[in-house]
């Protein structure tokens, strides 16, 4: 696949690399990005695997918008197996929780909106339904909360 550094460079998240780009109409358009991690650690112990077992199949992750344009971002999981424990595991990248359908920074941005704005025009606006920009909000308060804060 072909590589575009520049939209890499301002997609500006690490560890990824953008190998395609696709308008959809005129407002939105899709990325599809690869990791560029040489290894994936083993959650189990914490082993530096390079031993790339399969990928799982690719997930739509919302991101924010560019140029007024709504944007996902396309990622096919990877999945490695540890040389150590044999336990087989699916990379992480540090700018989405796992399962997770959006980036951190667009929930990030959707909480920022919905704690000024109604969740219904934040929902109409970002082309969310109702609830997932309510479950944002609620995820992100509850990470904001003094008691939260308190543990990191
Ligand atoms: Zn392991």
């Amino acid at each position: 696949m072909a590589e575009y550094p520049i939209l890499t460079e301002l997609l500006n998240l690490p560890n990824v690399k953008v190998v395609y780009f696709q308008q959809v109409g005129q407002n939105r358009c899709n990325l599809v990005v690869e990791s560029t991690l040489p290894a994936a650690l083993c959650p189990i112990c914490q082993q530096a695997s390079t031993n790339l077992h399969d990928q799982g199949e690719p997930q739509m992750l919302r991101d924010l918008s560019i140029w007024d344009r709504r944007c996902w971002l396309r990622l096919t999981p990877r999945r490695f197996k540890c040389a150590t424990c044999q336990n087989t595991f699916v990379e992480r990248l540090a700018w989405r929780e796992p399962e997770r359908d959006y980036s951190l920074r667009y929930e990030q941005h959707i909480y920022q909106r919905a704690r000024k704005e109604p969740i219904t025009q934040v929902a109409k606006d970002e082309s969310l339904s109702e609830e997932a920009v309510q479950g944002l909000f609620e995820r992100w308060a509850k990470k904001r909360s003094p008691h939260a804060a308190g543990r990191l």
